[in-house]
């Protein structure tokens, strides 16, 4: 018996969040994945690039231990071991993952699949039919015309995971988030890194502040970045990959990574066929990710909303509980929190400033930095916490720049999703010494009560 209530073509975050939801609410699931349970997120994605970011952090700590008064000498990397350890992490990870779904009763089916009908996917021969199919097909690494990936000297963010040894030098094409990510990584294990982003600044979907702030920590760690500057070639020499770009200038490194957004996975698999809407590539849906085709419903990477993880599970989770009838609300996608991994690292959740004003708020500002912070001081990192609100009105938007300051997304989250107001978060208590005080100290500011801030 091939038929179930739902069957989910893509085991990553979104279709495996689709699939645990789905079989939780009592539905017969069937999930089917052509390489391994977790996606990119685990296999390619979050988890792998956290494990090197978190090697990198130590080689740093080694490199600056006298500082802190600790005798520590830095030698080199070894990448097998470095690897070894990412490996393990995300092995540990995917036999949970395994064991969660068995658990479940969820029929996981591996194969390549196909759509071949409005409710059914074909794999290996076999009809699996769905009274509601969920397409959660992911994403792929993209690149540029004429800009050929050979895996070794140019590469994607796929093969960057895997080095077994450390690039003498690189070159970021990508100032996103994979791109500082990456670039944050092969700085702290002695690479020499430029980045070239075509926009006029790094991550240039946060906060102008933000960037400005990231550029700053970058430029301190001695790495380069040009911005606002066009990719025109690059030419495999002897000495490495050489890029030329649209002002004439070059730059010659033995490492091309190149990290300039991904794409949906939606061709070849019978999307086009059965008449799915889609706008290059990404599958077109509702605010419950519906596509056009009653029954056949989309989530994650594969359709135009953020590429993140936490948002195919929200996706996927949404999914099941409406088909289940639960009548779950829309996902507010500006309440999502984000972040870059970086070193320092940069958090977000809500509205820029700009996009604050675009929208016709009254706006205020308020930022607080991190040098008033004691365990900022502690930890000897920069940034601060910025606030965007609505003139006597709620929180729009928390902008936060500095080392570990992705933790206090869980407290700016719940205020921005809370429209909470100045006064609604000035009177919390936050522990004493944490990053966390500086978030209650830009409420404090915002409020007008300022406690540990000069001017
Ligand atoms: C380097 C990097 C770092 C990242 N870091 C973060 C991070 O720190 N935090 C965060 O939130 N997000 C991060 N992301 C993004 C995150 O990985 C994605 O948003 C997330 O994996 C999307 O989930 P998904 O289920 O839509 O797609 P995927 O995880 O790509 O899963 C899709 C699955 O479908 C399978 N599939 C595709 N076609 C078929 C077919 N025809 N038949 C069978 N199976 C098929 C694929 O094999 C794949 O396993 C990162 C991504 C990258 C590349």
């Amino acid at each position: 018996m091939n038929d179930f209530d739902l069957v989910i073509l893509g085991g990553g975050s979104g279709g495996y969040a689709c699939a645990l939801r789905g079989a939780q609410l009592g539905m017969s699931v069937a999930l089917i994945e052509q390489d391994k349970l977790g996606g990119t997120c685990l296999h390619r994605g979050c988890i792998p690039t956290k494990a090197l970011l978190h090697a990198g952090e130590i080689a740093d700590s080694t490199r600056h231990a006298s500082e802190f008064g600790v005798k520590a000498e830095f030698h080199s990397m070894d990448m097998l071991a470095v690897n070894a350890y990412k490996d393990g992490v995300v092995s540990k990870l995917h036999k949970g993952l395994q064991g969660l779904v068995k658990s479940r009763n969820i029929n996981y089916i591996e194969g390549h699949g196909r759509l071949v009908s409005k409710n059914q996917v074909e794999v290996n021969g076999s009809i699996y039919t769905g009274k509601n199919v969920v397409l959660a097909t992911g994403s792929y690494p993209k690149t540029l015309p004429g800009l050929e990936i050979d895996g070794k000297q140019i590469v994607t963010s796929e093969e960057a995971m895997a080095f077994d040894y450390v690039p003498k030098s690189v070159i970021v094409l990508g100032g996103g988030v994979i791109g500082c990510e990456f670039a944050s990584v092969w700085n702290s294990f002695g690479a020499d890194v430029t980045i070239i982003e075509g926009l006029p600044r790094l991550v240039a979907l946060e906060d102008e502040s933000s960037s400005k702030q990231l550029e700053r920590a970058f430029r301190k760690r001695g790495i380069k970045f040009e911005v606002g500057i066009k990719f025109a070639s690059a030419i495999k020499g002897s000495d490495g990959v050489t890029v030329t770009l649209e002002n004439g200038a070059t730059h010659t490194a033995d490492v091309l990574l190149v990290a300039v957004g991904r794409g949906p996975v939606s061709s070849n698999i019978g999307y086009e066929e059965q008449g799915l809407t889609m706008d290059r590539g990404y599958l077109i849906v509702d605010n419950k990710c519906r596509t056009n085709i009653p029954g056949i419903w989309a989530v994650g990477d594969l359709i135009p909303t953020l590429q993140l993880a936490h948002v195919g599970f929200a996706e996927g989770i949404l999914v099941a509980e409406e088909i289940a009838g639960l009548n779950p609300r829309p996902i507010n996608y500006d309440g999502v929190p984000r972040v870059t991994y970086s070193e320092p690292e940069v958090a977000s959740v809500g509205l820029t400033t700009a996009l604050a004003k675009e929208r016709g708020y009254d706006v205020v500002e308020v930022s607080y930095d991190l040098a008033g912070n004691g365990k900022a001081n502690i930890l000897k990192t920069a940034g601060s916490v910025k606030l965007v609100a609505q003139k006597n009105g709620p929180v729009l938007g928390i902008h936060m720049v500095g080392s570990r300051v992705g933790e206090l997304l869980a407290e700016a989250q719940l205020i921005y999703n809370w429209e909470a107001t100045a006064d609604d978060v000035a009177p919390l208590i936050h522990a004493h010494p944490t990053l966390s005080e500086a978030m209650g100290e830009a409420h404090l500011a915002l409020a007008g009560k300022p406690l540990h801030a000069h001017g």
